[in-house]
């Protein structure tokens, strides 16, 4: 695996590969790698003639401070596993490489998904996903990109981010299947930061998720969702949102009709965990 830490020398070999025909998937993260990253790893190994994942723990992109100070850094381990994996290249570029001083920083308008679940709590961090892959995205210009269900609404706004860009034609978008522990729990970075006691809560989240999907057909959604939150405040968890949504366009939804995503983001503790099921 060869480690690139400009974003220049990165581009005019991918430029050149690309002129010979090669393709080439990707994979952004902000490291700390588990086995959902590494499955993405392994999708586009099947896929592409190169790999390329990066690692950038992307500062714009958190509306908490001490959530990016506390960021789990494991950069040995995660070369690691990637060199195991086969991984072709890892962009590791530093904070100057992604944001220039001379580049200006770009609005997305990303319309109503912006405004709910995860862009309703955290502020402005769609933003800061959209400035860093947009920037990836420039410096890589894959055939292929892989990203997780687990950021269900990430995976929206950045297929909006490729529609945005014009890059719908060149790039093509894979969503992977959350990939979970035994007990269920989603596979993330931040579980490393979770004690002892609270690990062995996190499964509750999965839980009720899966209570939802088996009941929202015999009940109300809205008595559902209600019966979930409640569950999950009652277990502790400090609940930033439980919601049933439309999977199109993430607004909620009360109409079995729809297609319907249930997603929740909840604390335990400081600690700050996500997930979501399809629900039809
Ligand atoms: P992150 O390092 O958290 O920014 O995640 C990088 C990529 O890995 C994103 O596309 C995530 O959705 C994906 N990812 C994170 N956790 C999982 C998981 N448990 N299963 C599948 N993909 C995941």
């Amino acid at each position: 695996m060869t480690v690139y830490k400009k974003a220049k020398d990165l581009s005019d070999y991918l430029s050149d590969q690309k002129k010979k025909g090669v393709s080439a998937g990707f994979v952004p993260t902000m490291g700390a790698l588990h086995q959902g990253h590494l499955a993405l790893i392994r999708s586009s190994k099947n896929e592409n003639r190169i790999t390329v994942c990066s690692i950038f723990v992307n500062p714009t992109q958190f509306n908490n401070a001490d959530d990016f100070r506390h960021y789990p850094v494991t950069i040995e381990k995660d070369i690691e596993a990637l060199i195991t994996n086969g991984c072709d290249i890892l962009f590791l570029p530093s904070e100057k490489e992604i944001y220039p001083d001379n580049q200006a920083v770009k609005e997305y308008d990303l319309d109503g998904l912006e405004t709910v679940l995860e862009g309703h709590f955290r502020p402005g961090h769609f933003q800061g996903v959209c400035q860093v892959v947009d920037r990836l995205l420039n410096i890589i210009m894959p055939d292929r990109l892989y990203l997780g269900q687990k950021d269900y609404q990430q995976c929206k706004v950045i297929n909006k981010l490729i529609e945005l860009t014009g890059k719908q034609n060149n790039i093509s978008l894979t969503i992977e299947p959350t990939i979970r522990e035994e007990d269920g729990l989603a596979m993330s970075s931040r579980n490393l930061r979770l004690s002892v006691e609270q690990r062995e809560l996190a499964p509750a989240i999965f839980e009720t998720l899966l209570f939802v999907k088996s009941n929202f057909l015999n009940r109300s959604i809205l008595q559902v969702k209600a019966e979930a939150y409640s569950f999950l405040e009652g277990k502790g968890f400090n609940v930033d949102y439980f919601e049933i949504a439309n999977a199109d366009t993430l607004a909620p939804s009360t109409n079995i009709n729809d297609p319907l995503v249930a997603v929740v983001a909840a604390y335990i503790g400081t600690i700050r965990l996500i997930d979501n099921v399809i629900l039809n």
